[in-house]
């Protein structure tokens, strides 16, 4: 029998006990058993992976851009060499679906290309300033210390949104990847170090949230946190930072609509609506979760999307032929049976799914696609994030009323508009309140097109040159040229 692995803390280019000798279990949700252990990190553990992360900052952002730049051109080679090891384990950590997983995995390594493309075309500015015999000018200096938090979906897609760009600037950093998805990050790490990341560079310690991660994001010494995560991790986040000041981005999660209009192909918006909440077993903060169809095509429209539901293969994220997989934890299965019969007791009809899937032999989790007719708005599924395979679909009338359906959330992370008028399309962008808006499509996603979401969906942004200046602090410069000595010490020039 293969023993189970086990994972410490990565710090300093070495594995580290965790001080406490506590490990969780890490399962694998295709048969939801235990699969490796990772460290259960504290305080204690967070203090050791700062100081090794503020040990290397000297020597890291004393580099020149150009060589850091470099060094994420091999790390990014590194990485694509690795893709498909990375992809097996992080398949097996969190059960989506290496159909998906892999080829998701080929591509971050252009996250690190594109970062490291970035590092010695970090320019200030010279600005014009209305005072007599002053140069001014805008610098940019890398924070120091960062923490990256990270989510269970997609931890090296998300970890790749971060990591280049923190390291792009100058940053060194301590990583806490999710309690249930660990692996591929650890796994990660020790890649980079062989093609020549410095030893305390790259820090990662792991367990549970309200213990390490905790403790992470209000030390003393960390500058900014990046997180992606659920809402209450980010309120935490925040209250931490009302004590160390740091700098925050996060990227939390939606309830994101898409709106097919009559004039849609229907055809495209039928497999968008499917890839925006079916893919990753609904488990993306993208997911497409409220889907408005105008009236008219309404009926056609559901009859549609219930066949194509039908025909989705459930199955193991192994079988190159299953088209959704397990959900990540266990308790998502209660949760999403939870709401969908909360709303079927408001009046909600189940077109198709509303029940766990229970896989030859009984072990995994699973949940059928599922679709929900007549949901009352005041139901919760109408307006929380489920993070499973189940979309709302509501008719809708007239261009306004789609507008205000669209809105009607507190989050504001995507909407999708299915339409062939380009003039609908434009007048329909400036009044989506989202951080992204997709048009004809779904779910794309590069380094280079910035990300991020307004209201409960977080604040700060990833990707683009706005993604790495979020790992950077501004520094303006006044610089006096003239020889006259200071007229009026007491006057503010
Ligand atoms: P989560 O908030 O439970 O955990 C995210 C990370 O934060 C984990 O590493 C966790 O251990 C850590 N954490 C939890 N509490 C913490 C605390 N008090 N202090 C510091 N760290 C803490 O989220 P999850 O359940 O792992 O992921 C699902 C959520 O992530 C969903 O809401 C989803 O929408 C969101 N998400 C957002 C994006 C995005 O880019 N906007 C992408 C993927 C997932």
């Amino acid at each position: 029998m293969n023993a189970v692995p086990r994972y410490e803390h990565w710090i300093e280019g070495g594995w580290h006990t965790p001080l406490s000798r506590r490990y969780l279990e890490t399962f694998d949700p295709s048969d939801g058993r235990p699969w490796a252990y990772i460290a259960s990190g504290d305080s204690a553990d967070v203090d050791r992976a700062v100081e090794a992360a503020r040990k290397a900052f000297p020597a890291w952002s004393a580099r020149s851009p150009r060589e850091r730049g470099a060094l994420l051109m091999a790390l990014a080679d590194a990485f694509a060499d690795h893709a498909e090891e990375l992809a097996l384990v992080e398949s097996r950590d969190n059960g989506k679906l290496l159909r998906e997983v892999r080829p998701l995995i080929q591509y971050l390594p252009e996250y690190f290309r594109y970062f490291g493309e970035w590092a010695d075309k970090i320019s200030g500015d010279v600005i014009s300033a209305d005072k007599a015999d002053m140069f001014a000018f805008r610098e940019w200096a890398p924070i120091g210390v960062c923490a990256l938090v990270t989510p269970w979906n997609s931890p090296l897609y998300l970890l790749s949104t971060k990591l280049p760009a923190a390291l792009a600037a100058g940053n060194t950093v301590v990583v806490k990847p999710s309690e249930h998805a660990s692996a591929s990050t650890l796994e990660l790490v020790q890649v980079l170090e062989k093609a020549g990341l410095p030893s305390g560079v790259v820090n990662v310690v792991t367990g549970l949230g309200p213990d390490v991660g905790a403790a992470l994001v209000r030390h003393p010494h960390v500058g900014k946190v990046a997180f992606t995560g659920g809402l209450a991790g980010a309120r935490s986040v925040i209250k931490a930072s009302a004590e160390n000041l740091a700098k925050l981005s996060l990227e939390l999660g939606g309830k994101s609509p898409q709106l097919v209009f009559g004039d849609a192909d229907t055809g495209a918006a039928v497999a968008g609506v499917l890839a925006g909440v079916f893919a990753a077993s609904g488990q993306s903060c993208v997911a497409g979760s409220r889907v408005y169809v105008q009236r008219g095509i309404y009926e056609p429209f559901v009859a549609e999307l219930v066949s194509r539901a039908q025909q989705i293969k459930i199955g193991p994220p192994s079988d190159p032929d299953s088209d959704i997989g397990p959900v990540a934890v266990r308790d998502q299965l209660d949760s999403t049976s939870g709401l969908i019969s909360d709303a079927v007791a408001l009046g909600a009809r189940v077109a198709v799914g509303g029940t766990p899937w229970e896989a030859p032999g009984g072990s995994g989790w699973y949940f059928r696609p599922t679709v929900l007719c007549d949901v009352p708005s005041e139901a919760a599924i109408a307006r929380e994030e489920v993070f499973g395979p189940v979309v709302v679909i509501t008719p809708f009338d007239t261009e306004q009323e789609a507008v205000r359906l669209a809105n009607d959330t507190e989050y504001g992370l995507a909407a999708g508009i299915w339409t062939r008028d380009l003039a609908r399309a434009h007048r329909l962008i400036p009044q989506m309140q989202t951080g992204l808006v997709w048009v004809n499509t779904y779910r794309v996603a590069s380094p280079t097109v910035p990300f991020g979401g307004w209201g409960l969906s977080g604040y700060g942004l990833e990707g683009g040159r706005e993604g790495l200046l979020e790992f950077m602090h501004s520094t303006s410069v006044w610089i006096n040229t003239s020889s006259a000595a200071i007229d009026d010490p007491f006057r503010m020039r």
